[in-house]
């Protein structure tokens, strides 16, 4: 897919008062610090269209783009766990989960991860409640750059390791880097396909 536009629409902290219409939507989500601000940018071939980490401001809320006048990609904030009082439960922030739960636009999910990094208890839980809601995600490796080539090899496959302890099958995966614009066309063609599938399953209905 080729990005003919990418524009800011909305920003919000619930999820009553996103953008309502029907077009199709994409969530990136991943923790603070992953690169996810760096990799819609670079996805979008803009400088500046997703806020990096190193720019103030930057606040708990839900955040559009309209990609290609077609499709909104979803700028979410970095999750973390909010304490149940009374519970040692831990569960994700309630807009996020809100979100999730409720946004009936959302195609699929992107989890973002540091490619250097062992798997995170919050990330595997992450997808783990994704599964468990029906949500589907695909993994976004970043910053590969950081690694040569053999180590982004064993690093995948150990993180897909883990997740076959509890997955019975794998989730899609990107190995992207926003420094080196590694990964942009296989996202962005993966999204372009998964338009045109339920394209042609509104045609068929
Ligand atoms: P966010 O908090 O997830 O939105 O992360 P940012 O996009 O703001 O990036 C966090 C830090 O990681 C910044 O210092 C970025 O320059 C750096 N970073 C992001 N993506 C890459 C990448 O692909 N390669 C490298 N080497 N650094 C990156």
């Amino acid at each position: 897919m080729k990005i003919k536009s990418a524009e800011f629409k909305v920003s919000n902290s619930e999820v009553a008062k996103c953008p309502n219409n029907d077009l199709s939507e994409y969530a990136f989500i991943g923790r603070s610090n992953v690169g996810k601000s760096s990799l819609i940018n670079m996805l979008t071939d803009k400088k500046s269209l997703a806020k990096t980490s190193g720019r103030p401001g930057k606040t708990q809320l839900i955040n559009h783009f309209l990609i290609n006048e077609s499709w909104y990609l979803v700028d979410l904030p970095g999750y973390g766990y909010a304490r149940v009082s009374k519970s040692s439960k831990r569960k994700f922030q309630a807009f996020i989960t809100d979100y999730f739960e409720k946004r009936q636009q959302l195609v699929s999910a992107f989890v973002l991860v540091d490619i250097r990094h062992k798997p995170q208890p919050i990330d595997l839980e992450f997808m783990q409640y994704l599964g468990e809601s029906g949500i589907p995600f695909s993994i976004i490796f970043t910053k590969a750059d950081k690694l040569k080539p053999k180590a982004i090899e064993n690093h995948v496959k150990d993180y897909c390791d883990v997740l076959l302890n509890t997955w019975e099958e794998l989730p899609h995966y990107f190995v992207t880097s926003s420094s080196k614009k590694i990964g942009q066309d296989a996202v962005l063609d993966f999204i372009e396909a998964t338009n045109d599938e339920i394209d042609t399953l509104k045609q068929q209905s």
